[in-house]
């Protein structure tokens, strides 16, 4: 039976004036942007951690250092594509994610399924399996009083199929053998 995980990351980045706003690699006409290395997509980097998260690999920051040249002002989505590789190397194919960004303004409802396909065609699955979805903080905290932007992600991953394929081809071969060898093989030889 194929082996699913679950994954789960959360971040926050500061608004600020000044910076481009980049939510799920959608860049959004807004007066102020989010601080932070790159493009400080705090959507991004949320499901980055989920997906992380979901193969035991740590977070964004142990493995892409914003200090390191290679990463520090890489778009946030290519990272994306550079966490999918990790996953395929360990087995694992992404099954489905589901985020939420929190912001006061601007409203993202017209743009949430744009973000999700943005996002899915980075990392190469379906549209379907990305959901992405927008709420504010009812005027509440350091997000209602638009000092910042809060997104939250729950990813799941499952062993890659093919994999699966060959375990059960070799279980038949050997379920088939079981019937002439029901015994344990210790003793054998002294049998013999
Ligand atoms: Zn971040």
């Amino acid at each position: 039976m194929s082996v699913h995980r679950i994954g789960y990351g959360h971040d926050i980045h500061r608004l600020v004036e000044g910076k481009k706003l980049v939510l799920g690699g959608v860049e959004i006409d807004h007066p102020m942007g989010l601080e932070g290395h790159s493009d400080g997509d705090v959507l991004t980097h949320a499901i980055v951690d989920s997906l992380l998260g979901a193969a035991r690999l740590g977070d964004i920051g142990e493995n892409f250092p914003p200090s390191s040249s290679r990463y520090g002002d890489i778009s946030s989505v290519r990272l994306l594509e550079l966490v999918k590789i990790k996953l395929a190397k360990i087995g694992y194919q992404i099954d489905n994610i589901d985020a939420t960004v929190v912001c006061e303004e601007p409203r993202l409802d017209e743009i949430k399924d744009l973000m999700a396909g943005v996002i899915a065609q980075e990392l190469e699955i379906e549209p379907e399996q990305v959901s992405v979805k927008a709420t504010a903080s009812q005027g509440l905290g350091f997000i209602g009083e638009k000092r910042g932007v809060a997104a939250s992600a729950v990813s799941l991953i499952s062993e890659i199929e093919y994999e699966e394929a060959e375990e059960e081809s070799v279980a038949q071969t050997t379920g088939y053998e079981g019937e002439y060898d029901d015994e344990p093989d210790i003793g054998i030889d002294e049998d013999e």
